[in-house]
């Protein structure tokens, strides 16, 4: 076994209290953008990492199992073949690469406000978007997601809501609230459905997860919160499917792994109706959890994540 002081280390605080920490081979690049600190790291376990203002996104090695959670849920529970999806933020373009896995899909909008990291992740991490920027269903936009759904009259059949965490001084400050899911609620087919990450589900830090899902109930008839762990973050993680229509929780293992071969294309390594199975159903003190919490976050009292 490698002496662990033969490398460098890479720590993470995943609350103020506890973190964890990633040996790193070398760093790839290291920039300050516009709106974030940006690293991308060869790590000696996952691969490559990509990290904003000191917060792992994702690696190289089980991006796979983040990016199918966030987005085949979603995918898989409109009432129709989706035709057309937006994924808000998103930097690495691996989002976007599963949602171009549907082939009934003709557009594929990805808004992300820094251009930078984009860049950054298109050179740097190949691996993670595989072309997806260059499949001609693409449209890439540089501009806050906020201000592009305020603006746009297009209607999506899925919406993936990628973004960093609400940072005091971040960019997504204002893209975890009732009227921003609203917004979404009005861009979306009546058969639509979006997904968002949702944070952390480990107990000690359930609270963003709780809030996001409390918040999304006032806006949608269907909130679903499911849970999966990714191992590079160090704990289990949070994700929310909110339906106009149809409840994921009530679509059975058979179903899923029916939908799936209808109607994606290549192969999954995560998803299918087991997996599905088990990521909804959650825990009895996350359910608790979930039925206790009130808070609502609003553009007048924002949820911040500290
Ligand atoms: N996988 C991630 C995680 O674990 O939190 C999130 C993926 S992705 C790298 C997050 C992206 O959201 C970044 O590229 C960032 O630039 C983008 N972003 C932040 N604020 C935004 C905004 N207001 N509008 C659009 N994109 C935004």
């Amino acid at each position: 076994m490698t002496n662990p002081q033969a490398y460098k280390w890479f720590f993470e605080t995943t609350t103020p209290v506890e973190g964890h920490m990633h040996a790193i081979k070398r760093t790839i690049v290291e920039a300050q953008t516009k709106f974030q600190h940006v690293e991308i790291m060869e790590t000696a376990s996952y691969g490559k990492l990509l990290v904003l203002d000191g917060r792992i996104q994702s690696s190289q090695a089980d991006e796979f199992i983040y990016h199918e959670a966030l987005v085949h849920p979603g995918m898989l529970a409109t009432d129709l073949p989706p035709r057309s999806a937006l994924v808000i933020g998103g930097g690495e373009g691996a989002t976007l690469r599963e949602v171009l896995k549907y082939g009934s899909l003709t557009r594929a909008v990805m808004v992300d406000i820094d251009g930078e990291v984009v860049e950054l992740c298109k050179k740097h991490l190949e691996e993670m978007h595989r072309g997806a920027f260059d499949d001609k269903r693409t449209e890439l936009r540089t501009e806050d997601a906020r201000a592009y759904l305020d603006k746009t009259t297009e209607h999506f059949d899925f919406v993936s809501v990628d973004l960093v965490e609400p940072l005091e001084e971040g960019p997504a400050c204002m893209l975890f609230t009732k009227e921003f899911y609203a917004l979404i609620g009005e861009r979306l087919t009546p058969g639509g459905t979006m997904t968002v990450q949702a944070g952390m589900t480990k107990i000690n830090a359930l609270s963003f997860f709780t809030a996001i899902h409390r918040t999304l109930r006032d806006v949608f008839p269907v909130v679903a919160g499911y849970q999966t762990f990714v191992s590079c973050f160090g704990t289990p993680w949070g994700f929310i499917v909110a339906s106009k229509k149809i409840d994921p929780r009530r679509q059975d293992s058979q179903t899923i792994d029916k939908l799936i071969a209808e109607r994606v294309g290549g192969t999954l390594t995560y998803w299918d109706g087991l997996t599905h199975q088990h990521a909804f159903a959650l825990p009895k003190f996350l359910r608790q959890a979930l039925d206790a919490e009130t808070r609502v976050s609003t553009d007048a009292n924002p949820l911040i994540f500290a």
